[in-house]
Order: structure tokens, then sequence, then C-alpha cells
């Protein structure tokens, strides 16, 4: 079957059987292209990037809300159509579709200003269907405007990966001119390092993929190691962002006194015992990263643009998304994968 939708239908992908990628769980779908609700806009989409939480929703590392789900949430998209009470968005303007999808506006953490830890959120590609296809709906409210003259591949890697790097970042509160550790590089790593360095940081990547460790160099990290080894100097923070969970006491063991680790994924596997002298005391810290808020994508997207973030993408054809799982699985993919209906 070929994708490209016809009249009145979208095409894409669905999780149909959750299990390893070698499996297949992804299967090709044709659906009925929906009407957006009052508050929606619907999309033309230009590209969707490939998350890892992509590969954990189609392998059953999260297990699935709904059946048949279309996954993909670094959605960029033109509107071709908008609900009757929506309001900032013309027809054709380019928006960004993300990760988090609904919050409730009314528990104690939505009025506190942390809506990426509300119960009722919902997330696109998870609870609703995402932009592994050739058109999507979005929720008005949730979505981000983008700059109208930059590739669209470009972009879409930052919606998630960018995003989600930002807010670890943040959560790492790497000082002035600090010393950063980065564990594991992929998409979002790639993304996170540019902003550290735009904010006088220095950044030492550690990872097993040799091509990652060249990419981090070619970045401006001062050094790249492979993941079990030792930073050159004392980390003030460090982000883990490999799904390891082995890798936790080894970034612990590498923090100076008062450091911080921010464990960036939402998926890690078992954290081995931990040593309270060797990984905890002198005040060194361990901390999750729970999604995001729309603020934290507001200020990352601007300070995108500010110090102009370069995303290394591969690109492949809607129709080889399945592909592009199996390349991230298997870390063959060198920076950001993105799907492009139609081509890439
Ligand atoms: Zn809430
Ligand atoms: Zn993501």
């Amino acid at each position: 079957m070929a994708l490209g939708s016809t009249a009145g239908q979208l095409s894409g992908w669905a999780v149909e059987r959750t299990g390893p990628i070698a499996s297949g769980p992804l299967a090709m779908v044709r659906r009925p292209v929906p009407e957006p609700g009052p508050h929606d806009l619907l999309l033309r989409v230009e590209a969707c990037g490939v998350c890892r939480t992509d590969l954990h929703l189609a392998e059953g590392d999260l297990p699935p809300h709904r059946p048949s789900t279309v996954p993909g949430h670094e959605i960029v998209g033109r509107v071709i159509a908008a609900g009757e009470r929506t309001s900032r968005f013309r027809l054709g303007a380019r928006v960004g579709g993300a990760w988090l999808r609904d919050t409730c506006g009314t528990c104690r953490y939505c009025l506190r200003g942390q809506e990426n830890l509300c119960p009722a959120s919902q997330y696109t590609g998870w609870d609703a269907d995402g932009g592994f296809a050739d058109i999507t709906v979005v929720p008005e409210d949730y979505a981000y405007a983008l700059p109208e003259d930059a590739e669209a591949a470009q972009l879409a890697p930052l919606l998630c990966a960018g995003i989600i790097g930002f807010r670890a970042l943040r959560r790492s509160e790497l000082p002035p001119g600090g010393r950063l550790g980065i564990y594991g590089f992929g998409a979002s790593a790639h993304l996170a390092l540019q902003v550290a360095l735009a904010d006088g940081a220095r950044v030492h990547v550690l990872t097993r993929a040799e091509q990652a460790r060249r990419l981090a160099l070619e970045l401006g990290a001062s050094s790249a190691r492979d993941a079990d080894d030792a930073p050159p100097e004392p980390l003030d923070s460090a982000i883990l962002f490999a799904p390891v969970g082995n890798l936790v006491p080894v970034a612990l063991a590498a923090l100076d006194r008062g450091g911080k680790l921010a464990v960036a994924g939402i998926h890690l596997t078992d954290i081995p015992a931990l040593n309270y002298q060797r990984h905890l005391f002198q005040e060194r810290d361990l901390r999750s990263v729970t999604s995001n808020t729309r603020q934290d994508g507001r200020d990352f997207l601007a300070t995108a643009e500010r110090i102009g973030i370069r995303a290394t993408v591969t690109t492949y054809p809607l129709s080889r998304a399945d592909q592009a799982l199996a390349d991230l699985a298997a870390d063959r993919v060198n920076g950001a994968a993105v799907l492009i209906p139609g081509g890439g």
C-alpha cells in the first residue's frame, strides 16, 4: 500500500501490536480525515520527528492508552482547517504539535506552574493520534507558532527532543560557565549541548556510539568518551539521556560536591543499588524530568531561534517510518530521525 492521502482519507502508521521493533509493531493505516473539534487545528504534516518515546510506545515499554494509535509528537504542519473556537492561527500558518496535548488547568500542579505534573495530562501519539501521518489534529492551546522560513525537517526535532533537553538542562541547574556531563548523545542531547555551549558551559559527552562522539566534538564538546568512562574533570551537572539505569551510579560518581544529575527519559531500565557515600553524599542530587510545560516550549523555541540551533537530521519518507524506528533502536541514527510525508 502506498502512503499519501486521497480525498477524505489520511494515511499513516499505527501501533497495532506492541513488541520488539523487529516484530513489526507498526502497521500502515488509512483513516477518514477527522473533523477538527471546536478548539482544534487540522494540519497537513510537513515533517514529524521520531523520538525515543515512539520506540517505547511501539515496543510496549510504555503501555498503550488506546488501541491502534498513530505515534509521533514532533509535528511540523500547515493549518488546513480550524475549529470554530480557534483564533491564534490563520489557514496556511505553520504550527508545531508536541508531546503535551492537554492538562486540566485546575489541579494544584497546573495552578502552581507545573502543568507537566498534571495527573489528567494527555499526550500526542499516546492518548490521541499523532504525526506519523500526512494529516493530523492538534489542540490549538498546546500548539506552537513556528518560523515560516526554516526547513520543516530542521524544526521537527526541536518540538520534543529540543524542549525536553532544555527542561533537563534547567533541571540539572548548570551554573553559569559550569561543567556539564551528557550521557547518551541522540537527538535531545545534541540540541541541549548547543544551548549549554551558548551559555558558556564546558561540556563532556559520554556515549558508547563512535559516530555520536564524533558529532559531539564537531558541535563543540570539550571531550567525548565511552559511556562508562570518567569525564576529564568533576561535573557540576549531568544529564542522563540514555535510557540505561546502569549509568545512574556512573554519572553520580562523576559529579562534584553539590552536583545534580537529571534523568531526561520517560523510561529507564532498573537502577542498580546506590552507595550513599560514593553516589549521593556531599549533597549530590538525583532527579527526574517529567514532560514539560508550555512555557518550557516557548522559552526553548525562542532560545533556539536566538542562538541559531542546527539540528543534525536524517530524513526518511513517511513510508519508511518502521525503518526509522529500527535505526533508532539500533543506535544507527546520527542526531535526529525525521519523517517526511511524500518524500525524505
Ligand atoms: Zn492539572
Ligand atoms: Zn518525545
